[in-house]
């Protein structure tokens, strides 16, 4: 059935979805490199996808548990009972009244992923990660200039001009979780004359290509870009044709009115960045003839709300929207429906996260797509009953995570588990796994059929790729989107009426005027190839209610955060005196942070090379204050929790901050329990518990902290 040679598909070592090429003989993947009709590019982790599908840890059969939750015990099952167990559970609540309980924690490959309408047409919610990671950015670009969720869109770096900057802040994109062919783009754009400016308070592969570091406070980015714009438009050095044109009217005079006391001077006392150095940003962004910013999101930060206001403002005011070198608005192509399309519950009215003492302040929360944070809250206030997760790992991977744990293992008066049910879908042990009551054994990209079709693909751009099975698959592992495809046959016929995942896909792409076969034939990928700049010009509008760009968010006044405060979030302005250092959760080309595949692949955990391990970056100058030598194992403790860790002295993080990888210290698989538990979120707060901080418009608190270390 599969063919020896060169067979495109498409990566899933990260959620960046690279276009390969797998090489495959005798019916074994033996090499993969990237696909050069998609920019030809494959990373370390990419490379080592062989490992994790040939892995001795492979998920080979469902299993249910035995013992309590939380034991990791499991025992075998057929898929019938598997399919049967998750009917009757999901049928009962419906029965109940209570569809809206039932959540599912995914990552959608295509916005008509099949999980989705499963989950929609039982009445549930999806729920993601994404407010841990970068739906701030994504509202903040909705809000202000109308464009579609901008989520692994980076700036066209291929695009950028010569003498254009490009500005990296707080985002490694040498590192993780981007198209591999990033890196490339940029240090060809600088050959062009470009320049790489990194702002970031950790020096790693970016700065040392940068034409210039900046080193700053974590959070600090709203303030030193709010400090920028004042200073552009203080001295006249804005793109006042583009403003007059496309700004609301009224929302320059607003702008400049709120701006007035955001100096350089005031706002470097925020974000640690001299005033000087401000200026000379600004002053080099007035005669670039380019500009782009990116940030999604490498450092966690709780202002990502106030971060991406400040960043969509100085794009907009220097007028680079949609222009070589700027940033760039995507297109969407037109995928035809699968009839009939169900419709979903409204959120709005049976939302399970309306809980806790401030639920009337979350009329104002916006976000689509449910953060997987409110999880734990919703278990204990009963309002969460069905948990499903595939490609995610919310018991290590999400801010709070014990707090989660914690709460998939509350009981009710009688000793019965509050949360009814919990599935995880995995390709090998996950730490979510661990919790499960059903665990059903997933394929790799290299066994299963995929359609991609997000706008926002650095790779893709304006089009689609096709991830197809170049060999028999492991097991009895089926891909999730074909177990949901089954059990919507089973529990709604009506909206599963396709033969299969394939056929599902063919209607989609039948929209483009593809076919899964006519992508096989043009190499696996598709795009009209009219990507474009200033795609407003040709509208004579952008997607806002006024059809301007919408720089005060008005809607936003009765909670005072029509524009973007400077102030360094939250957790950082208080407990300073207990908790002196400020935790830099930064992320790794060896790591997929999210999800579970890469905790357990032995090339990328190699302790030889020191890949196992998560030590805490230290400035010599603090660990001199505080006695730590190199190599000495220290407590980091928070006001969530603390870990055992060892210590890495290193002048490239600033005096004051402590860093440590995000998503670090799985202990389920054979190969991530060499590690220490050593993870990020043990030590920050679960957001859901403490809903009057949280971001009320899709950002996110509680993505970090302050800590103490001591021996
Ligand atoms: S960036 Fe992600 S998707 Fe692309 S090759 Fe690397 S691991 Fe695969």
């Amino acid at each position: 059935m599969y063919e020896d040679g060169w067979i495109p598909t498409v990566c899933y070592q990260c959620k960046a979805e690279c276009a390969i090429l797998a090489r495959v003989e005798d019916g074994v993947v033996k090499e993969v490199k990237g696909n050069p009709r998609g920019r030809g590019k494959a990373c370390v982790k990419g490379m080592a996808g062989i490992t994790s599908l040939y892995s001795s840890e492979r998920l080979k059969y469902p299993m249910k548990r035995v013992g309590e939750r939380g034991s990791g015990k499991f025992e075998r099952i057929t898929w019938d009972e598997a399919m049967g167990i998750m009917e009757t559970k999901l049928t009962e609540l419906r029965d109940r009244g209570e569809a809206h309980k039932f959540t599912y924690s995914m990552f959608p490959h295509s916005v008509t992923d099949p999980k989705w309408r499963f989950v929609n047409a039982c009445g549930g919610f999806i729920s993601t990660g994404l407010p841990h990671c970068d739906s701030a950015k994504i509202m903040a670009h909705m809000h202000t200039f109308g464009c579609f969720p901008n989520h692994h869109i980076a700036p066209m770096y291929n695009t950028v001009p010569k003498g254009g900057l490009m500005i990296l802040s707080g985002r490694h994109p040498f590192g993780c979780l981007d198209d591999a062919c990033v890196p490339k783009h940029i240090l060809d754009a600088k050959a062009r004359g470009a320049k790489l400016i990194v702002i970031d308070p950790i020096y790693r592969t970016e700065a040392s290509k940068a034409d210039w570091w900046i080193p700053i406070k974590p959070g600090g980015d709203a303030s030193l870009f709010l400090g920028v714009c004042n200073y552009l438009l203080a001295n006249d050095l804005h793109d006042k044709e583009f403003c007059d044109k496309w700004v609301r009217e009224g929302d320059m005079e607003s702008l400049k009115a709120y701006i007035a006391d955001k100096t350089p001077q005031a706002m470097s006392k925020i974000c640690g960045v001299p005033a000087a150095d401000i200026e000379k940003l600004a002053k080099m962004v007035a005669e670039a003839p380019s500009a782009c910013i990116d940030a999604f999101k490498s450092i966690m930060y709780g202002n990502g709300m106030d971060w991406g206001h400040a960043w969509s403002t100085f794009l907009v005011i220097t007028g680079n929207l949609d222009n070589p070198g700027g940033q760039p608005l995507p297109e969407i192509a037109p995928m035809a429906p699968v009839e009939p399309v169900p419709a979903g519950p409204d959120l709005g009215e049976l939302g399970y996260h309306r809980t806790g003492k401030n639920r009337e302040k979350f009329d104002n929360y916006n976000f689509f797509l449910e953060p997987t944070w409110y999880a734990a809250q919703a278990i204990k206030d009963d309002g969460l009953k069905v948990f499903f997760a595939s490609e995610c790992n919310p018991a290590l991977s999400e801010m709070g995570s014990g707090e989660w744990r914690k709460a998939v293992t509350m009981k009710d008066e009688n000793g019965d588990y509050k949360l009814e049910l919990l599935v995880v879908t995995e390709i090998m042990p996950s730490e979510t796994m661990k919790w499960a009551d059903l665990v059903l054994p997933d394929q790799t990209n290299f066994e299963r059929w995929e359609l991609l079709y997000m706008p926002w693909w650095y790779n893709f751009g304006h089009g689609t790729a096709l991830c197809q099975p170049v060999v028999e698959p492991i097991g009895e592992a089926r891909h999730a989107n074909r177990v949901f495809i089954e059990l919507g046959k089973r529990m709604f016929p009506e909206y599963f009426a396709f033969k299969d995942d394939v056929e599902y896909y063919d209607i989609e792409l039948a929209g483009v005027g593809m076919s899964v076969k006519k992508l096989q034939e043009n190499g696996g990928l598709w795009s009209p190839g009219t990507a474009g700049f200033r795609k407003y010009e040709d509208q004579g509008k952008f997607n806002t209610p006024s059809g301007k760009i919408e720089l005060e968010w008005q809607m936003y006044k009765d909670i005072g955060q029509e524009w973007p405060s400077p102030e360094l979030p939250l957790e950082y302005r208080r407990g300073e005196e207990e908790f002196p250092f400020i935790l830099v959760n930064f992320r790794t080309i060896f790591l997929n942070n999210t999800g579970a595949w890469s905790q357990n692949n032995a090339q990328l955990r190699d302790p030889a090379s020191g890949l196992d391990a998560n030590p805490c970056l230290l400035n010599p100058i603090d660990a001199k204050k505080l006695g730590i030598a190199d190599g000495d194992t220290v407590t980091m403790e928070s006001g969530s929790g603390k870990v055992e860790v060892p210590i890495m002295l290193t002048e490239k993080i600033i005096p004051g901050c402590a860093g440590i990888i995000h998503g670090f210290g799985q202990t389920m698989g054979k190969v991530a329990s060499r590690g220490n538990w050593i993870g990020d979120n043990e030590l920050i707060a679960d957001a859901g518990s403490t809903l009057d901080e949280q971001d009320m418009r899709g950002g996110e608190a509680h993505v970090s902290t302050r800590v103490k270390i001591y021996k």
